[in-house]
């Protein structure tokens, strides 16, 4: 199953990701993931995008087409793969359509989490994840069962994002109406949208995306 899961800076996507890689047997692809691993390795890559990322503005379509290209070509994407927070741009999702072409490949569905901006600088503001297995948690909306634990690996060290602070939030979301939401067009032209309330509690939204996945694969 091939899918790319599209909303806001905190809508959710990764939180939904995470628990569908399991269920599916997919990967998920994360370009905000594997721009902090260049950041943190030091790379080239890294270097040029830290303060364009800490500034809430995107990265340039070059950097980030060439990154992708290479990371859906690895043996773990065969079976499938959830891209979460790409395409961001008209020219990304241009370049994503030659790409998938090229390797023969189709998406089974486009879904877009809505969420209210109103909701989600307190979402952007609350996030925190584990720093060994990468858990993701919130402040008021998904605390950890013992206090500064992780539930799933038990580390007691967790990182927030330099960039998930309310200032960056703004230009974030700007982005997000100005450079992203004009692609959402060119995939319902295709009768591949699905919306999603991504308002809903967690497990509730969860549950919609299953009942859209299935629908689209039934058992
Ligand atoms: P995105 O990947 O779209 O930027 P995340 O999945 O990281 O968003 O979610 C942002 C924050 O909001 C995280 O701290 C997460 O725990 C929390 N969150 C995710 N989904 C919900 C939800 N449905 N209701 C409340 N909080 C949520
Ligand atoms: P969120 O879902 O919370 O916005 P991401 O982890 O997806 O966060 O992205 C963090 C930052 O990384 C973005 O604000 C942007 O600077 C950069 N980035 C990630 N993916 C892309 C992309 N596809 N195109 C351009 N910039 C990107
Ligand atoms: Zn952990």
């Amino acid at each position: 199953m091939k899918l790319i899961f599209l909303g806001p800076p905190g809508a959710g996507k990764g939180t939904q990701a995470k628990i569908l890689e399991e269920r599916y047997g997919i990967v998920q692809i994360s370009t905000g993931d594997m721009l902090r691993a260049e950041l943190k390795a030091g790379t080239e890559i890294g270097l040029k995008a830290k303060a364009v990322m800490e500034s809430g503005a995107l990265v340039s379509d070059d950097i980030i087409i060439a990154m992708l290209g290479g990371r859906i070509e690895q043996p773990d994407c065969a079976k499938g793969f959830i891209l979460d927070g790409f395409p961001r741009t008209v020219p990304q999702a241009q370049a994503l359509d030659v790409m998938l072409a090229e390797k023969k490949m189709v998406l089974d569905a486009v879904i877009e989490l809505k969420v209210d901006d109103a909701a989600l600088v307190e979402r952007i503001a609350g996030r925190f994840t584990c720093a060994k297995c990468g858990s993701g948690y919130h402040d008021t909306f998904h605390r950890t069962t013992v206090d500064g634990v992780c539930d799933k690996c038990g580390s007691t060290e967790f990182i927030r994002r330099a960039d998930d602070n309310r200032d960056t939030v703004a230009a974030r979301l700007e982005a997000y109406h100005a450079q992203t939401a004009p692609i959402l067009p060119h995939y319902a032209a295709h009768g591949r949208l699905h919306s999603v309330d991504g308002m809903a509690d967690m497990a509730e939204v969860t549950r919609q995306l299953i009942a859209v996945l299935d629908s689209l694969n039934p058992a």
